[in-house]
């Protein structure tokens, strides 16, 4: 036995676990699942719900098993009748107090606490059941409170603090009138939320939902007047999969595109298209702002919690924002315009539906600056992923037998530098491969791959020397990340060039919106690390690579924009930033 492992018995099996290990983590080393409730690993660790109890030989009582520390020659059991039986009480207990209506709940297919019940054979509870009416919190863009179906386990509470580094929600009084509100006792909708919805993944039960679109979307895909174009994000391909057995992480591209026009959508677009045209304006916009010196560090602007983040909290730093729209508004923009004039459709009777990993672009589609010039919004409703799964079951398409089919040309096609976009580090990467060469002034020694701003780490550093510049970026996703990259610039202690910031652990692909995995899936899986090698399997496949290749995106600036970030590129991919307060949401 090495010296930091240690050696205990798990229901009589030998475990040889790392010294600090909890009881919980050398159980699972043993093959034993103990069941949790309030434990999120790394994020909320109190023991506080006691569902994990287990007895140790020689121990006072019953231990939490998520925050018991495996001692060498300890022995647990985690299956005693004592162990049962309060496990048992507890969840009844919980059970007696949570409004009940699962078959309609939105969680009814992945509620922790409906498989709780089931797993530990729940059939009765033996307490009074509450009579609880609807606690509903409906004012923020993207989730619905229900406070009535709040089991108290605060993991929303602690990955808003420490994940996002926001903590606008918080369990306020106490004893039986404990509940979690938002700051100041006010609607999520009118405190400094920032919408990333990470508490929605993190709800083990249904009382945080998303906002759904889905009854307006088949309205105006039932309307013959309108014509409906749907566009999913880079990282759907590789979370929709979950929802009907495929492996975490698998590209199901060809199978969504295949359901998107079985559900009746007129046309079948790719925001990968638009990202590449994200890399032409942000690519452009950085090394002009390098060469003029300005506005440096310049941050990424594509993710929408991101920006509502900065303008709550760093309102002083706006200017040091790309100024470009993320690529679900530049998309649906160019479809009101580029595309809508190619193809002779008044702007007006197109209706962009988008497919996000995401909430925040609930909010973002909802906002007023980025109203285009012809009146339109760019994008009208924005789905999530797990709307989009519920969309194809509803319809009863049996989605593991679908063909693969391609996207509609022409913003359809797009290059292996679109679809990184997904995965923390994806817009980074994607530009650098773009104003690399750009500085270089042709690609003979320039890499098509940047390891270092890869994988799942919250901040990565990187310095690359091209066509003479020397340029320091750093690339962050979580905004407990982002908040302590800008502290360190302020204090002087780092200094960088290029930013890049996704309010998601992870980047998109671990976004609120995609199909959820609890804790324990995600201790036995990589979810996030997963889905962004199934991005960077199809940016391998792909036979173009860097954005500025795109030849459709070439075509797109020959016929209709100009230049990148001229005139015309302004009014339909640049927006601007409010500065905001706690209030003045
Ligand atoms: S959406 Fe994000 S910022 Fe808002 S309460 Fe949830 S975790 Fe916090
Ligand atoms: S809202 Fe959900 S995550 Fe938050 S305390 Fe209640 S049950 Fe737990
Ligand atoms: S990281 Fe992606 S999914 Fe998360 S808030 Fe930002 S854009 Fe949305």
């Amino acid at each position: 036995m090495s010296e930091n492992m240690i050696n205990l018995k798990i229901d009589g099996v030998s475990v040889e676990v790392p010294a600090g290990s909890t009881v919980l983590q050398a159980a699972l080393a043993a093959g034993v699942r103990i069941p949790t409730l309030c434990y999120m690993k790394d994020a909320n660790e109190l023991g506080s719900c006691r569902i994990c109890v287990v007895e140790i030989k020689g121990g006072r009582g019953l231990a939490a098993a998520c925050v018991y520390p495996a001692a060498d020659g300890m022995e647990v059991f985690t299956n005693t009748e004592k162990v049962r039986a309060s496990r048992r009480q507890t969840l009844e207990l919980i059970l007696s107090n949570h409004r009940m209506e699962c078959p309609t709940c939105e969680r009814n297919g992945d509620c922790e606490l409906r498989r709780l019940a089931a797993d530990m054979g729940i059939d009765s509870i033996r307490y009074e059941v509450e009579d609880l009416e609807p606690q509903l919190d409906e004012s923020a863009p993207h989730l619905v409170r229900d406070n009535s179906k709040c089991i108290l386990c605060r993991r929303c509470v602690a990955v808003c603090r420490k994940n996002q580094q926001v903590g606008v929600i918080s369990a306020a009084d106490r004893g039986f009138a404990t509940h979690i509100e938002s700051a100041f006792g006010r609607g999520l909708g009118e405190v400094s939320c920032v919408y990333c919805g990470q508490c929605v993944a993190a709800c083990p039960t249904g009382a945080l939902t998303l906002k759904r679109s889905i009854d307006a979307v088949r309205a105006a895909i039932d309307d013959p007047s309108k014509h409906v174009v749907v566009v999913p994000a880079p990282a759907v391909r590789v979370g929709l999969g979950d929802r009907f057995g495929m492996p975490v992480g698998e590209s199901v591209q060809g199978k969504m595109v295949a359901a998107l026009r079985r559900l009746g959508f007129d046309k079948v677009f790719d925001v990968d298209w638009a990202a590449d045209v994200t890399i032409m304006e942000e690519g452009t916009e950085l090394v002009g702002r390098i060469k003029a010196g300005e506005k440096m560090p310049m941050f990424t602007s594509c993710c929408p919690g991101w920006i509502k983040y900065m303008e709550h909290y760093h309102a002083d730093m706006l200017d040091n924002l790309s100024s470009c729209r993320s690529p679900q508004q530049m998309m649906g923009g160019l479809v009101k315009t580029y595309y809508a004039e190619r193809e002779g459709i008044a702007p007006e009777d197109i209706v962009v539906v988008s497919i996000m990993p995401c909430t925040a672009k609930k909010f973002e589609v909802s906002r007023e600056e980025q109203r285009l010039e012809n009146g339109c919004m760019p994008v009208d409703y924005s789905l999530t992923t797990r709307e989009l799964s519920d969309m194809i079951a509803g319809a009863g398409i049996m989605f593991g037998l679908l063909p693969d089919e391609a996207f509609d040309p022409v913003l359809g096609d797009s290059t292996g530098a679109a679809v990184i976009f997904g995965a923390s580090g994806g817009v980074m990467e994607a530009a650098l491969r773009t104003a690399a060469v750009v500085l270089a002034g042709d690609d003979a020694d320039v890499p098509l791959v940047f390891e270092d701003v890869r994988g799942m780490e919250g901040v990565k550093e990187a310095e690359y020397e091209v066509g003479g510049v020397k340029l320091r970026t750093c690339t962050v996703s979580g905004l407990a990340n982002a908040e302590k990259v800008i502290r360190a610039m302020e204090a002087g202690e780092a200094a960088y060039d290029f930013i890049e910031v996704m309010a998601c652990p992870g980047g998109c692909v671990n976004g609120a919106g995609q199909p959820m995995h609890s804790p324990f899936e995600r201790m036995m899986t990589d979810v996030k690390g997963e889905r962004a090698a199934g991005l960077y399997a199809l940016d391998d496949s792909m036979p173009r690579r860097r954005s500025h290749e795109n030849p459709e995106v070439k075509a797109l600036y020959a016929e209709y924009l100009g230049e990148p970030c001229g005139h015309k590129a302004h009014h339909i991919l640049h927006t601007e930033y409010v500065p905001r307060d706690t209030y003045n949401v």
